[in-house]
């Protein structure tokens, strides 16, 4: 055997050794009723040519390798954001093991989850029963103080009601009636996971301050709420909080999940850790507004912030890149009457002064990017201030004002006077994309390497690298971490791209003798 315990391999490059390789092939000729890999490689190259991006383009009653999650696992991350809550989802077990180890490769942490498990029976008489015992065991084991509940895909076919369920629960005595539920129903086969956030944040809202308007007045507490949004980079969480803090403003951080998906490791587990406490959620009403960081992702909370909050719920863009942080700090200060501190302008001096020491690199470089629709933006235009060519910009969740906005952002520039964007498509568009018109680079979550995988299959002059920027990040450690907001932020993004660029300038040009004119030690 290959494996022996003085000398243990990993799969790599345990499977490359001949036992194994007979093993395979002996597998592959027996059961895999493969293909003739000459046929294979004919099909391979047609989907790289322009006659099947047309085909490809065409479709419409299929979705391949979504560019999106569903709505349950967004709202599973809003109810984690909130003091000692435990996310409930009401509905199949097997979803919430995907939502449970989705968010662990991503944050390479525990998720606390739970299901009410339905299974045949629920789908035929209504998951009541089950939603009964699972609060009931759930607050009994796991000790929360608040359980947010949103529904997979199961019990909205059947059409289950949450209000009614939960109520029904509570004047029956499986639970106390005093014991906070927030719900939100969260059907999958609509939106996507930044919907779902929305729609559960909404829950939040409704179950803290719907029926408790009478005492609230705008501005009394002097406070400005932040509202983060489908948020992966645990790192914007705390450059809010600094932003903020050296600006001297008092605010509140609706939902911030940054403790409990990065506990450290001192012997003890943690359930819960920090989070949005109930009080907060309740005084919000109090503030002087209500900003979103990802407004075209928080339309319903958004909304319920004007309507019944009453507060403006200012018009911001995500406070990505040099001048969008700018347009944030300057409308935090004209709202709260706080200056902008010197500690921040240095900062952004810093990253003024970057820019310039990059821009060599990066101007006319071409990316292709994927992603929700508000970092995608973001990015697009941090890229147009870098002098990068943003080519193809595909958001799979956004509707015909988005892409209006983003086609108005392009034309600002004349480094986005040839972006194409596109909408509603998914990574099997973008992977017909990437053969058609190749840029330098493409940024996008994980899911992207087996695009480049594919077009070096087609040969090296045609690879098109992957920069990792999004979520779910699953094969890199601890990018999660990292911040993409703010200075600090645009910081992070542009030493990611530049050194993205110089290593494949790198790569490209270390053949002895042959390209390594352009293989320097100072650049
Ligand atoms: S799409 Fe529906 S069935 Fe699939 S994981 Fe999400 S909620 Fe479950």
């Amino acid at each position: 055997m290959s494996q022996t315990v003085e000398d243990i391999k990993p799969s790599y490059p345990l499977f490359r050794t001949d036992d194994y390789q007979e093993d395979l092939a002996k597998k592959r000729a027996r059961v895999e009723e493969c293909y003739d890999p000459e046929r294979m490689e004919e099909v391979f190259q047609w989907t790289t040519t322009e006659e099947y991006q047309a085909l490809n383009f065409q479709r419409q009653a299929l979705t391949i390798n979504p560019a999106k999650a569903c709505q349950p696992l967004g709202a599973v991350l809003c109810a984690l954001g909130f003091e000692k809550t435990l996310p409930y989802v009401h509905g199949s077990q097997g979803c919430v093991a995907y939502f449970r180890t989705y968010f662990n490769r991503h944050f390479k942490e525990p998720v606390a989850c739970v299901s009410d498990s339905m299974t045949e029976d629920a789908a035929v008489f209504g998951g009541q029963k089950n939603m009964f015992e699972g609060l009931k065991n759930a607050k009994a084991l796991y000790k929360p103080e608040m359980m947010a509940v949103s529904t997979t895909c199961m019990a909205e076919v059947i059409g289950d009601d949450l209000n009614a369920f939960i109520n029904n629960a509570k004047q029956e005595g499986h639970i106390e009636p005093e014991f906070p539920i927030p719900f939100a129903h969260t059907p999958s086969f609509v939106g996507s996971h930044t919907t779902g956030w929305d729609n559960m944040f909404e829950g939040f809202q409704r179950y803290f301050t719907l029926n408790a308007m009478d005492d609230k007045a705008v501005g009394s507490n002097g406070k400005l709420n932040l509202v983060p949004g489908f948020e992966t980079y645990l790192g914007n969480y705390r450059v809010i909080h600094r932003m903020l803090r050296e600006m001297g403003v008092d605010y509140s951080l609706l939902c911030d999940p940054s403790e409990v998906l990065d506990t450290p490791a001192d012997g003890k587990y943690r359930m819960y850790d920090g989070g949005t406490s109930q009080d907060e959620m309740k005084d919000a009403p109090n503030a002087i507004d209500t900003l979103f960081l990802q407004p075209w992702q928080s339309v319903k909370s958004r909304k319920f912030v004007k309507g019944t909050w009453r507060q403006p719920a200012t018009d911001l863009k995500i406070p990505m890149g040099l001048a969008w942080t700018d347009a944030f700090l300057m409308q935090v200060s004209a709202l709260t009457g706080k200056p902008i501190p010197a500690s921040l302008t240095k900062e952004r001096g810093r990253l003024v002064d970057m820019m310039t020491d990059s821009h060599a690199w990066l101007h006319g470089k071409k990316f292709a990017l994927y992603g929700d629709a508000d970092f995608v933006l973001g990015m697009t235009k941090f890229l147009l201030e870098l002098g990068a060519e943003p080519t193809h910009v595909l958001v799979q969740h956004a509707n015909k004002r988005y892409k209006k906005a983003l086609e108005q952002l392009c034309a600002e520039s004349p480094y986005g006077w040839n972006t194409q964007t596109h909408i509603g498509k998914d990574l099997w568009h973008f992977r017909s994309l990437m053969f058609t018109d190749k840029p330098d680079f493409m940024i996008g979550n994980s899911y992207g390497k087996f695009i480049q995988r594919d077009t070096l299959h087609k040969g090296k002059a045609h690879e098109v690298p992957l920069i990792r920027i999004g979520f779910p990040i699953f094969d890199r450690h601890h990018l999660h971490r990292m911040t993409t907001l703010g200075y600090e932020g645009a910081m992070y993004l542009l030493t990611t791209l530049v050194n993205a660029v110089l290593d494949r300038l790198d790569e490209e040009t270390r053949e002895m003798g042959v390209t390594d004119y352009n293989y320097d030690l100072i650049r």
